[in-house]
C-alpha cells in the first residue's frame, strides 16, 4: 500500500506540538513495518539549518497558482536515514523561511492562507508531475485539509490520484483555518464550494470544513474525542457538519516514539533508569531541582508543567492553583511558550510567590526531557484534549499524571491507578485531585506501585500504526464498493 503523510509539522524536521510527534512517528512506524510510506511537509528555515545537509535539491520546480499569482514550488527530498527519498519538502523561502512556523506570539501570519493552500497545492502538484499512483492520501489539521476537497474538484482528473483515497485527521477542531471569503479565491476552489455544505462558516472560508466535506474518511486522535466533537460544547461550531458524517469518524488513539521518549537510553538524560531500577529518576529530580535553583531538598512532590501556553490547555485554572500547591508543600516547573497574555499571567503569579515555582517561557526539547523524568507529577489542567501526548510521555517516565477528565485523557488515564484525574474544570475540583495524589506521594509504597502501573502501560506507535492500516484498508474498500 501506497500510503502519503501529509502535515504542516513532523518530528524530527519541525515540531510546534504534539502533531510533529504523532505524524513524525506514525511516518517511522509505516516504514518499520515496511509500507511504502512517504511524507509531505514544508521546507521551513528551521529545518534547513539543522537538516540542511542531509536533504537534496531535486532540482524540481513547479508553478503554483495563489489566486492571481503564481508561486514557485521548489521540491527538495530527505529521508529517515535509508536508501529512499521518501521525504518531500515543499520549498518556498517566501512562505517559509521565517523564524516561527504559524506565527509570532503576537498572532498568526496574515498569510497563512496562502502558505497553507499553496503547501496543499503544491502536494497535489508533485504527485501529477511525478505521477504517483498513491493509495492513501493521509492529510493532517487545517493546514492540509484543502488537499480532500481538492481532490475531488480541481485534481479530480489525475490519473495517478484516481483510485486514491483521502482521510483527514482532526488533531485539533479548536484551530480550523478561519479566513475572509476574499480567501476563496486564493484557493482557487470557485464559488460553487462558499456555501453551508462546503467550505463556508458564517460567511468566513473554514479550510478544515473542506477536509470535512471533503475527505472519504474522517479520523481524530481518541475515541472520546471522537464523541465529543460532535456536540456544541466541543465541536466549535463544526458538530453539525460532523454529525452528519456520523460513520465516517473514528477515533484513533496517538502513540508516542518508545525510541525517543524511554527513560533508560534518553540522549538527554544525565541518568538513566527503567520500571524494575528507578535511582536514575531520584539523579534527574536532584538535577532538575539543582538546574532551576528550588528547593534541593524538597520533602513535598516536584510538580510540572510542559505545554503551550493557551487557552486549551487550562492556563488560568493552572495560575489559580498555584499558591495551594505551593502552600501544600509541592514546588513547581512550568515550560510553555505560547500566548503573551498566559506569560504575563504566570509571571504575574510568580513575583507574587515567596519561591518554588520555577517559569521557563522558551520551546525546550532537551529541558522538557528532564522535567518528564525529573517530576513526581506532571500537571494536565486541559480545557479540553483531543488525545494529549504529554500525559502519556509523563506516565513512560513514572511521573503521575493529575489531569482533567477531558478526550484523550480519559482514555489514556486509569483514575487512582496511573494518575488522578478531576471531573470539573475547576480549582477546588483541581486541588481535590491533587490532594489524593500528595497523599499517596506520602506513602511511598503506594506511589511505587502507581510509578509501576503507569511505566507498564503501553502507548508505543505499532498499535496507533497497525490501526491506522485497518482503516486505510477499509476505506480502499468501501471507495471501490461506492
Ligand atoms: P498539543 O499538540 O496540543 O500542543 P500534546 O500534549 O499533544 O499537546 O503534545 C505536546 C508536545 O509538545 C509534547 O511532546 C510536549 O512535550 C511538547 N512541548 C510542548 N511545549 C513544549 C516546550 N515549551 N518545550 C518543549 N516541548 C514542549
Amino acid at each position: 500500500m501506497r500510503i502519503a503523510l501529509v502535515s504542516s509539522e513532523a518530528v524530527p524536521f519541525s515540531k510546534t506540538g504534539g502533531l510533529a510527534d504523532v505524524v513524525g512517528t506514525l511516518f517511522k512506524g509505516f516504514l518499520a513495518m515496511r509500507h511504502d510510506a512517504m511524507l509531505f511537509i514544508p521546507f521551513y528555515k528551521r529545518t534547513a539549518e539543522q537538516f540542511g545537509a542531509a536533504v537534496r535539491d531535486s532540482g524540481i520546480e513547479i508553478d503554483i497558482p495563489i489566486g492571481n499569482a503564481v508561486r514557485t514550488c521548489r521540491v527538495f527530498t530527505g529521508s529517515l536515514g535509508g536508501p529512499t527519498q521518501n521525504i518531500y519538502f515543499i520549498g518556498n523561502e517566501d512562505y517559509f523561511f521565517r523564524d516561527e512556523l504559524y506565527g509570532t506570539s503576537a498572532g498568526d501570519y496574515p498569510d497563512n492562507d496562502q502558505r497553507f493552500a499553496f503547501f496543499s497545492k503544491s502536494v497535489l502538484e508533485i504527485c501529477k508531475k511525478l505521477d504517483m499512483a498513491i493509495d492513501v492520501m493521509h492529510c493532517h489539521d487545517w493546514q492540509t485539509a484543502l488537499i480532500p476537497l481538492y481532490m475531488k474538484t480541481l485534481y479530480s482528473d489525475v490519473p495517478a490520484l484516481k483510485k486514491t483515497v483521502s482521510i483527514i485527521t482532526i488533531h485539533n477542531i479548536g484551530y480550523q483555518g478561519l479566513f475572509p471569503p476574499q480567501t476563496l479565491e486564493i484557493t482557487g476552489l470557485g464559488a460553487s464550494v462558499f456555501n453551508p455544505e462546503g467550505i463556508e462558516f458564517y460567511g468566513k472560508v473554514n479550510f478544515l470544513k473542506a477536509g470535512i466535506v471533503g475527505a472519504d474518511l474522517i479520523t481524530t486522535v481518541s475515541k472520546t474525542y471522537s464523541e465529543e466533537i460532535r456536540t456544541p460544547e466541543f465541536g466549535f461550531g463544526l458538530d453539525g457538519i460532523l454529525r452528519k458524517r456520523g460513520a465516517s469518524i473514528i477515533g484513533v488513539v496517538n502513540g508516542i516514539d518508545y525510541e525517543e521518549w524511554d527513560p533508560s537510553t534518553d540522549a538527554f538524560l544525565t541518568h538513566h533508569y527503567n520500571k524494575s531500577n528507578l535511582r536514575g529518576k531520584q539523579a534527574c529530580r536532584k538535577e532538575l531541582l539543582e538546574k532551576t535553583s528550588l528547593n534541593s531538598s524538597l520533602r513535598g512532590p516536584l510538580v510540572c508543567f510542559i505545554g503551550r501556553l493557551s487557552y486549551q490547555k487550562g492556563l488560568d485554572l493552572l495560575a489559580e492553583c498555584i499558591p495551594d500547591l505551593l502552600t501544600a508543600g509541592a514546588n513547581i516547573v512550568v515550560i510553555g511558550r505560547g500566548d503573551d497574555s498566559y506569560q504575563t499571567m504566570l509571571h504575574d503569579v510568580k513575583k507574587r510567590s515567596p519561591g518554588g515555582l520555577f517559569f521557563h517561557t522558551k520551546f525546550d526539547e532537551p529541558f522538557a526531557h528532564l522535567a518528564y523524568a525529573g517530576s513526581d507529577i506532571f500537571l494536565m489542567p486541559s480545557r479540553y484534549e483531543p488525545c494529549g501526548l504529554g500525559q502519556m510521555i509523563a506516565m513512560r517516565y513514572g511521573t503521575i499524571p493529575v489531569a482533567h477528565r477531558t478526550g484523550g485523557i480519559s482514555d489514556t488515564i486509569e483514575d487512582n491507578k496511573t494518575g488522578f484525574l478531576f471531573e470539573e474544570y475547576s480549582a477546588p475540583s483541581l486541588m481535590e485531585a491533587v490532594g489524593r495524589a500528595m497523599k499517596t506521594f506520602s506513602d511511598k509504597k503506594a506511589w511505587l506501585k502507581m510509578i509501576q502501573n503507569a511505566i507498564g502501560k503501553d502507548f508505543s506507535w505499532k498499535k496507533n500504526a497497525q490501526e491506522y492500516i485497518a482503516i486505510y484498508n477499509y476505506t480502499i474498500h468501501q471507495n471501490r464498493l461506492n
